[in-house]
Formats: C-alpha cells, structure tokens, sequence
C-alpha cells in the first residue's frame, strides 16, 4: 500500500485537469457511453440545480495521519494545506447567518488543525442544529494530545461521523493502512465510554462504509446489521446507523482504478446501475462544500477536482446564499458515483 499522497508522489493524476480529462475521454468521447449530462437530459433533470442549502461542510485541511488507498482527498501526513483561524473565522460568520442547520467538518483529519479546538468551540456556541465532525478514529489514539478528544466531543454536542470499511482486521487493514483497525476499536470503545452510539444517547455515532474495491455497495440496512452484530459479539461496541457511500472514481480511487485495469468496467457499473430518481437529492442540491483555503465548491468532490462553483459568490468572504442558490450544479462522469443504485452521499444512500 502507498504511503504517500499521488502529490507528493508526483503522480500525473496530482492534476486535477488530468483527472478530468480520463472522466471526459476515452468510452465517454466515444459515445460508447453516455456523458452524465447527457444521461440526465434523457429524464429531464438537466442542468443540475440546487435547492435551498441545508449543509455547510468544510474542510479545514488535508492533512491526515492516514494514506487511505482510496482517498478522494488523497490526504495524508505529507499534505500542508490548513485552514487558516482568518478563514475560519469568515466561516463563522457565514454559520452566523446561513439557513443551513447542518455544519459538517472534515478534512484530512480535521483533529489536526492547530485551529480546530478554537473553531468546534466558537461554532457550537452559535446553536447549529447538527454539528458534525468526521474523525477516522485512529487520529484519537494517535498521540497524548488526542486521546481526550471523546470528552471534547461530547462537551460540544458534536455528532461524530467515522469511517469503518469492515468489521474485520483484514479488509479495514487492506484500505486504510496496517494497525488502523485495532486502533480504530479501541476509538470506538472509547466513545461508547463517554456516551457515544448508544441506543438510547443523543451523543450521535454513526460508521461509514465504502468498498475495498471496483464493486458497488450492497444494501445499506442489510450491512447496518451485520456491521452491528459483528462489532457487538466481537468488542462490544455500538453506534447509530452506517451510512454506505460509492467510491468516486477520482483521486486515489482514480488511480487504484486505472492501475488495476478495472477503470472501464466501473465506469460501466456505474453507468449500468444509473438510478434517475437518485439525481434529485445528490448531495450538491442541499450542500456547498468550502476548501481549507475558502472557495466554495458544489460538493467535496468537485473540490477535490478544483470545479469552483458556477456563481458570482465564489469564495466564503463574499458568501451570498441568494446568489448561490441561481448556480448551475458542475457535472462531468464522477457524478455517476453519486447516483448509482440507492444512490451515495456524505450521509449514506438517498433514493
Ligand atoms: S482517513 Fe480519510 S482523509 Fe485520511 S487518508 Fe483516510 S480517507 Fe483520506
Ligand atoms: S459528484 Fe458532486 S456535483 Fe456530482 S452529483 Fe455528486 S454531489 Fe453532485
């Protein structure tokens, strides 16, 4: 497994215009597939709008204590960029006055920007209906400095969304890196300890699911099960619902895809399992994602591909929810990630 990120590799695919020319060539140039704009027209659903904006998510940097083969950020140890307290700070007045009633922030490991304790508090003061951090779990056993970050948690209300590929050693291991999973269970057993993910708790916990590789997920109320049995027979451990999200073929997706020849054949899947009534409610109809640096972005991917959002409010320093609300949604082939099967988000399934 890698233990960089594809830009300190150098990797081609570090370029975001590269990324965007494999989405744009090849079986789609040919018509041997159809573009997703194209895909969307058949159902009338073209050009992609929004509606009103329910979720602000922001993410304060790409630095990760974690290489995840698949990230979509391609975060990790080697990666700089960090929200800035300036920034941040432009993203609390925003918060301030933003019909949104959800906050989500993620990174990289959003734990590790120096600035990150002083914003959770500022932000929770402000009454956001749901606070959500996105913690990989293995950044709380990651050194001294974390380990109370369960307590922090809960004094803020923080609901705590954190990624889990398994239930097992072996496949959490294979995509995330050697020793996450144990690190990962005993994260896990510390916040069900402070209140987290139990049954009757307003102390939120909730697991995401992705694939280990060129494969859609399955059912995500049928995993939700098995992911509940094993973790409980086998560590005692509980948490509210897993949401079950498709691999996005851009960034480390991208390049696992390509480098084990199964590019086209997901795109195909991806294609082939198209599902029209998941098109309304992709995340980019209720979410502007903002980068560490603060241009806004239609969605977390869209960041990741440098797709700045189609407005005259490009930035969080001249946010304008009225202006933003008139944009055309930026589309190319990785949406069809978004709208496979029950269809994929931050939140898990929507159709
Ligand atoms: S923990 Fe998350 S942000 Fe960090 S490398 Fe893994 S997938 Fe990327
Ligand atoms: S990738 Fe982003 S822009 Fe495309 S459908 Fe998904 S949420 Fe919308």
């Amino acid at each position: 497994m890698a233990t960089k990120s594809l830009q300190k590799r150098e990797s081609e695919l570090a370029n975001t215009q590269r990324q965007l020319e494999i989405l744009s060539n090849g079986i789609f140039q040919s018509g041997e597939l159809p573009t997703f704009a194209n895909k969307i027209k058949e159902t009338n659903q073209f050009p992609l709008k929004p509606k009103s904006i329910e979720i602000l998510q922001i993410n304060v940097g790409y630095m990760c204590n974690q290489v995840c083969s698949h990230c979509h950020v391609d975060a990790g140890p080697d990666r700089k960029e960090i929200m800035t307290r300036e920034t941040m700070q432009q993203c609390l007045n925003v918060i301030e006055k933003t019909g949104a009633h959800t906050l989500d922030l993620t990174g990289g490991a959003p734990e590790m920007n120096p600035h990150f304790r002083w914003f959770v508090e500022e932000a929770s003061k402000i009454g956001v209906k749901d606070f959500i951090v996105r913690s990989n779990l293995t950044i709380i056993r990651a050194n001294k400095k974390y380990y109370d970050l369960p307590e922090f948690f809960k004094k803020h209300n923080v609901h705590v969304v954190s990624s889990m590929p398994h239930w097992t050693r072996g496949k959490t291991d294979k995509q995330r890196g050697d020793g996450v999973f144990d690190k990962s269970i005993k994260a896990l057993q510390e916040l069900n300890a402070v209140g987290y993910g139990m049954p009757d708790s307003d102390l939120r916990l909730d697991l995401v699911y992705n694939p280990s590789g060129a494969f859609l997920p399955g059912d995500q109320m049928a995993m939700e099960k098995d992911f509940k049995k094993a973790l409980f027979d086998d560590f005692n451990i509980q948490f509210h619902n897993l949401f079950a999200i498709t691999n996005l073929p851009i960034s480390r997706f991208l390049d696992y895809l390509i480098a084990s020849e199964n590019y086209e054949d997901y795109m195909y899947s991806l294609v082939e399992a198209f599902n029209p009534s998941a098109v309304a409610s992709v995340m980019c109809t209720n979410t502007i994602s903002v980068s560490w640096d603060g241009w806004l972005y239609d969605c977390d991917f869209n960041q990741m591909l440098d797709l700045k959002v189609a407005s005259k409010s490009q930035h969080i320093s001249e946010y304008n929810e009225e202006d933003l609300s008139k944009r055309n949604i930026i589309i190319s082939q990785h949406c069809y990630g978004c709208t496979a099967g029950a269809g994929s988000s931050c939140q898990g399934t929507v159709a």
